[in-house]
Formats: structure tokens, sequence, C-alpha cells
């Protein structure tokens, strides 16, 4: 692999906290180095991946917290092979509880300084745990794979990389350089399973920062997933590609 494929790929896992052994030797060498593409890599995949974390804005935070809870006891029902990871998820859930705490003790006195403050530490609590729980989903998977997409078609510029999961059944898939599409358009993720496009999902791009987006679940039945493609829709999606394709991989 091209330096910039593979460490393209390193830099994806370090983001997740999936790297280890040998490869996080090599890539912490090569970080500590200086090499500005590889930290450039790193830094706008760890935020990426924190932006993935920060669902409903707008929802008042019992129940941002409330939602966090519920899936962390989903996630408790379903087997934990690493109990590190559990301590580490647990741990962090009691800290964004003792900040809900204080943030609304701090609205019911008044205290405005405060207030934001603590909802800010909130923000950056919640963010952490769902980055905790999304590593733990990806975590638990020996088999995690890690494809890099490329820009085609009206797109060369775009890049993307794809998360996969086959535990999980899901992907998350990380792209930058995506135009802005016109409103009733939106971009549409396909796995290509047994040689046939699945619909995964709509997204929108974000502009100034990597878009980010988790797939919708691999349809049991469907094939061994060989490549993703990302190709422009009707806002909604279809059920098989009709519009452009801009991002296509592996190779
Ligand atoms: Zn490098």
């Amino acid at each position: 692999l091209a330096h910039a494929e593979r460490y393209a790929e390193l830099a994806a896992l370090a983001a997740l906290g999936i790297l280890d052994g040998d490869d996080r030797q090599e890539f912490e060498r090569h970080i500590a180095r200086g090499c500005p593409d590889c930290e450039k890599e790193q830094r706008e995949t760890e935020m990426a991946l924190s932006l993935l974390g920060r669902t409903a804005p707008e929802r008042p935070p019992s129940a941002l917290l409330r939602n966090r809870i519920l899936r962390e006891a989903q996630n408790e029902k379903q087997r934990w092979s690493r109990s590190a990871t559990r301590t580490r998820a647990v741990s962090l859930l009691a800290a964004a509880a003792c900040v809900l705490l204080a943030l609304s003790l701090a609205i019911i006195a008044g205290q405005r300084r405060q207030r934001d403050k603590l909802a800010l530490e909130l923000e950056q609590a919640q963010t952490a745990l769902a980055r905790q729980e999304l590593r733990v989903r990806f975590l638990d998977d020996p088999d995690i794979q890690m494809m890099l997409l490329s820009g085609i078609g009206p797109q060369p510029g775009a890049r993307g990389k794809v998360i996969y999961s086959p535990r999980a059944r899901r992907a998350i898939i990380l792209a930058t350089n995506l135009a802005p599409l016109a409103s009733d358009r939106q971009y549409e993720l396909w796995f290509i399973a047994g040689g046939k496009p699945v619909a995964a999902g709509v997204f929108e791009p974000r502009a100034g920062a990597p878009t980010v987006f988790e797939s919708e679940m691999l349809p049991s039945g469907a094939g061994l997933v060989e490549k993703f493609a990302v190709t422009v829709e009707p806002r909604g999606g279809v059920p098989q590609p009709t519009g452009p394709m801009v991002l296509v991989g592996p190779a």
C-alpha cells in the first residue's frame, strides 16, 4: 500500500481507538517523526467521529441522557467481551449523570455562567459516551474492515473511508470533499453485496468538516459485502441506484 492509503487506514483505526499491537507502534512512531498529512487525517477522523456522537441538539438534556442510558442498557444485555471497556462506559455514564444533575441545579438557581459551563461539559460527556458506545459496537468485532473509497464521475476530488463491522452489519462512512447538493437531492450509501447494490441510507454532506454517517443495517440474506458506493439520489433515497456514482471502493 502507498503511504497515504496505509496511514489513512491506521489513522482511522487510531481515531476509533481500536489500533493496537504492531500497527499502533508503527503509527505512533510515524506521527512522532512528524507527518502533517497523517496528523491532519487523524484529526479529521476524530472530529468526524465526535460529530457522530452529537445528535439532536434541540432535544432537552434529560431526553438526550435518557436515550443514552437506554442505549447503554441495551448494550448491557449484549455480551461485552472486554470488561475494561464496559467499566469505562459505565463511568462515563455516571460522569454524564453527575454533570446533568449539577446542570439542573444551576438552571433552578438561575446561575447562567455555571449553566453554560455545565452545558458544555454535558455535551462533552455525551460525545465521549456516544463515541464509547460506537467503539463498543465496532470494537467487539474481530473482523472489522476498513475500506478506502475514491471519488469518481462528477466528483473526482471526493474521498471516503468506510469502517464496516460484519458482526454489527453496519458501516460508518467518513467522507471529505463531497459537493453540496440541490435541496431535492441527498447522497445515498450502498453496500455492494453479492454483486448487487443494497440501500444503506441517505445523508447530507457537511460543509467545512468531514461528513460522517452510520449506515442502516445490512439485511440478513444479503451476500458478502464486497464494496461500498455513494450515489446522488432524490431526497429520501431510492431502493436501487438511479443517479451518478460519486464514491466507490475499495478499488
Ligand atoms: Zn504520514
